[in-house]
């Protein structure tokens, strides 16, 4: 279970997150959609502290953080427990397909060598690119290196995954591709946190979906009350405008 209590993100005197209280349960899959600088992205950063959040508390399993007195191991044990897909994949230019899936598996879990790349092919096969393993990511498509940045993530059997807008940098013809392989893992039952503008995939794979705006949450509850019969004018207006 991960629960998330008065997250507050501050950037100078822009209070981004403006107090989130969310829990997941173990397998459950939560969207989040929201207007443009909403603190969608800030608030899937602070989870693994890429950014620092300045007030609240995060539990994932046994590793309790606060935010005001987080230890570097604490901050770690996050780290360890999460998976993350950016918006523009984020791969490290000069190593492999494969090289970028063993990264982490070396760098963060310590696992030797020839267990991560092991680990790494396996993954390859499964995001379908077993024969890619030594291709670089300039020599490959968009989809084919969000699926790398996908299959990174999955590497590292994270307690939570966490994808930030995973197909909007992409061309059209690529974003099919990245959403089956995002579907095949929502199967899985991986508990997983998605910002999306996909309101479709997101009413398809989610078990909850969460409207944030200004900070806050202002709504949640199952695609079909979100969708079909939203409670906030907020979230009313929002869904208006997206279509
Ligand atoms: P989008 O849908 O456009 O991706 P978002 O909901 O993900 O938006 P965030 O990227 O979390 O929004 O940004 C929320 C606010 O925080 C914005 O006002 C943004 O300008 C500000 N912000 C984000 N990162 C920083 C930073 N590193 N320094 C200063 N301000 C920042
Ligand atoms: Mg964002």
């Amino acid at each position: 279970q991960i629960e998330i209590t008065g997250l507050v993100k501050r950037f100078g005197d822009n209070t981004v997150l403006d107090g989130i209280d969310l829990c997941l349960e173990p397998g459950e899959r939560v969207a989040i959609i929201g207007p443009s600088g909403t603190g969608k992205s800030t608030l899937l950063r602070c989870l693994n502290w890429l950014d620092t959040p300045d007030q609240g508390t995060i539990r994932m399993g046994d590793v309790t953080v606060d935010a005001a007195r987080a230890t570097r191991g604490q901050i770690l044990g996050l780290r360890r427990r999460t998976g993350f897909v950016f918006q523009n994949y984020a791969l490290f230019a000069n190593k492999t397909a494969r090289g970028n899936i063993t990264e982490g598996l070396t760098t963060v879990r310590g696992w030797p060598a020839d267990k991560a790349r092991a680990r790494a092919d396996d993954i390859l096969t499964q995001i379908g690119l077993a024969d890619r393993g030594d291709s670089y990511p300039a020599a490959m498509s968009g989809g084919q290196q969000q699926r790398v940045g996908i299959g990174r993530a999955m590497a590292l059997d994270a307690d939570l995954m966490l994808f930030d807008e995973p197909t909007s940098a992409l061309d059209p013809e690529w974003v099919g591709e990245v959403l089956d392989l995002i579907r095949r893992i929502a199967d899985g039952r991986q508990t997983m946190l998605i910002v999306t503008h996909e309101m479709q995939f997101a009413r398809e794979i989610a078990d909850r979906v969460v409207f944030m705006e200004g900070g806050r949450i202002v709504e949640q509850g199952p695609p079909a009350q979100i969708f079909g019969n939203p409670q906030d004018d907020r979230t009313r207006a929002f869904l208006r405008r997206v279509g």
